[in-house]
């Protein structure tokens, strides 16, 4: 071993002994006759003194012709320090240098490399192995580290088994677009990379592997946005033999265990509530419900009363600020504004203030007696002091406008506090969802889900009203998992197939392996992902996911450091059959 101890580890229990230690040099602080050099590696910070008189003669010089990140070796002695620095846990100690080898040299770091970086995000991205040098940056994957090992353990016990699924397939539908991959020896053929092992975990069941997991990549060429990465890795999972509560409350075990051991959280048992109470309540199928502030439909005392705006609206909508009677013009203009910036898309914002002595005030008076207000003001449980907001239009764009509104006044009132956690399993999503643009049904989680039985009559006279058996984990508002029950019946996928608009040739070219094996026994089973990434960062207290991968892409998709998507040479594209346009 080049060392006797790491740089975290010498404390005043040491003093006296003699010690190797490795690593990088952080700082050189030279003050002539004595000079200190702070040696770090991946555990800490190690303070070395060099002394002229002292130490070695030759030994000072090369000390003196040290740079920032050269990697050096020493060896010394453990001495007390004369002032201590409580911040750092060796910052008892020091070491009083004997001798010194560089391992290697360094080119000056182009940022400092240390908890206060001058280094910007483009330039850390760019020397991303030298970011991860600091702290933060490192601490971020330890915890992603420890997180997965949790998982693994948690999943072993109860018998788990880890199965690795190929990485070139052929397309797996998750309503996201594939990246492909030429094959050289199938000229003219591609494989795709999964967007997850959705199929592979199927026929594991169909195997009899009955419990499987499998930390996993998945590969999605989406827009990319914060929380987005074109790879990015789950927690995949699929059971046989199961219902649905089976498979939530063997995860909902696993989020508890994860939260207890790494966090000493107590997350309790998490509520079930429906995709369409989630929609009407809060206008998203992730509520944050670490504060309520539901929706209230204001429909029955709002309309006739001779404001068009609200008769012509198929919903009306507010929530009840708390305490918010007093903002000011100022602060309701503001309120307006957010609501009507073009990524939420409001025309306006209607506001009654509950004022202290019961009367009421709002920017509706013209069409609303006090009496009219009053009403609103009981419809949505609102007091004197507290302020009604009201947003008005097609329900399903009003839901998401309200949705966004809501959540502005939570983080603007404090009540989504970054200590508290508030799971829920979102159950009973539709099967379908009508897309617009292409004019028909897609699957909302994916082509593989079973729809709920008492609704499996209504798929031919009224698809958009099936439910489907699928769930989504959420916590404070962010979508951590997700899953369903399988269709595991052979003409049930058909039928689903043909619903989505699959002619049965298409069907059978793309998922006959699946239709085929489910003539083969395949057992009623199902499962859930969680998005790997995500828990990391919900662990680590912050919403960039980026963070938490050793090697990210940047919002164009692009690695920075290798340089990446690149082009390749024309012989590699000729021997693959590729002509550039
Ligand atoms: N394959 C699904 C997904 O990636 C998860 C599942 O249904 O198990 O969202």
């Amino acid at each position: 071993m080049l060392r006797s101890h790491t740089c975290g580890e010498l404390r005043i229990e040491h003093v006296g002994t003699e010690v190797t230690l490795s690593g990088w040099v952080q700082r050189i602080r030279d003050k002539g006759g004595l000079m200190w050099i702070d040696l770090r590696d991946r555990y800490g910070v190690t303070q070395l003194t060099f002394e002229e008189g002292k130490s070695d003669a030759t030994v000072v010089d090369q000390a003196r012709n040290l740079g920032r990140e050269f990697v050096i070796q020493v060896k010394g002695k453990v001495v007390e320090r004369y002032s201590k620095n409580d911040k750092i846990p060796t910052g008892q100690i020091e070491i009083e240098t004997i001798e010194l080898n560089v391992l290697n040299a360094s080119q000056t770091p182009p940022f400092i490399i240390e908890d206060d970086t001058d280094g910007g995000e483009d330039l850390r991205m760019k020397y991303r192995y030298l970011d991860l040098r600091r702290n933060e940056v490192r601490e971020k994957l330890a915890l992603r580290s420890k997180l997965a090992i949790a998982v693994r353990n948690y999943l072993a016990e109860i018998d788990f088994l880890e199965v690795e699924t190929p990485v070139l397939i052929k397309s797996t539908p998750e309503g996201a677009r594939d990246f492909v991959v030429p094959s050289r020896i199938n000229p003219g053929e591609f494989y795709a990379l999964p967007q997850s092992p959705q199929t592979f975990k199927q026929l594991l069941m169909v195997s009899g592997f009955d419990r499987y997991f499998q930390i996993v990549k998945c590969f999605r060429d989406e827009d990319l946005r914060a929380d987005r990465q074109p790879e990015f890795t789950q927690i995949d999972c699929e059971m046989s033999f199961v219902d649905r509560d089976d498979v939530l409350g063997v995860f909902e075990g696993m989020t508890q265990h994860l939260f207890k051991n790494i966090m000493n959280v107590d997350l309790g048992e998490f509520p079930h509530m429906t995709y369409a109470e989630a929609m009407e309540k809060y206008g998203s199928d992730k509520p944050d419900i670490r504060f309520a502030m539901e929706f209230v439909n204001l429909n029955e005392v709002a309309q006739n009363k001779g404001f068009n705006v609200f008769d012509q609206a198929e919903l009306v909508v507010g929530i009840c600020a708390k305490g918010c009677a007093e903002y000011t013009r100022k602060q309701l203009d503001a309120l307006t504004d957010f609501v009507r910036k073009p990524q939420i898309g409001a025309k306006g914002l209607v506001y009654v203030k509950c004022n202290p002595d019961g009367s009421f005030k709002s920017s509706v008076d013209k069409f609303y007696s006090q009496e009219d207000l009053k009403a609103w003001a009981e419809q949505s449980g609102a007091e004197p002091g507290d302020l009604i907001l009201v947003l008005s239009g097609a329900t399903n764009t009003v839901r998401k406008q309200m949705n966004e509104l809501r959540l502005h006044m939570g983080t603007e009132l404090g009540l989504r506090k970054s200590d508290e956690y508030q799971p829920l399993w979102v159950v009973d999503f539709p099967l379908l969802e009508w897309d617009e643009e292409t004019e028909r049904y897609h699957a909302m989680h994916h082509p593989f889900t079973s729809p709920l039985n008492d609704d499996i009559a209504k798929l031919d006279s009224a698809p958009g009203e099936v439910r489907a058996n699928a769930y989504d984990l959420v916590i404070n508002g962010v979508e951590i998992g997700g899953g369903s029950i399988r269709i595991h019946d052979r003409e049930m996928q058909k039928t689903m197939f043909k619903h989505l608009g699959f002619t049965d040739e298409e069907a059978k070219a793309q998922f006959g392996f699946l239709m085929d094996a489910f003539e083969y026994g395949a057992p009623p089973h199902g499962g859930i992902a969680f998005g790997f990434d995500r828990l990391c960062a919900m662990f680590g207290g912050t919403e960039t996911i980026r963070d938490y991968i050793a090697f990210p892409k940047n919002t164009s998709g692009r690695d920075v450091m290798i340089d990446s998507p690149s082009p390749v040479a024309n012989d590699q594209l000729k021997e693959l059959g590729i002509k550039l346009s």
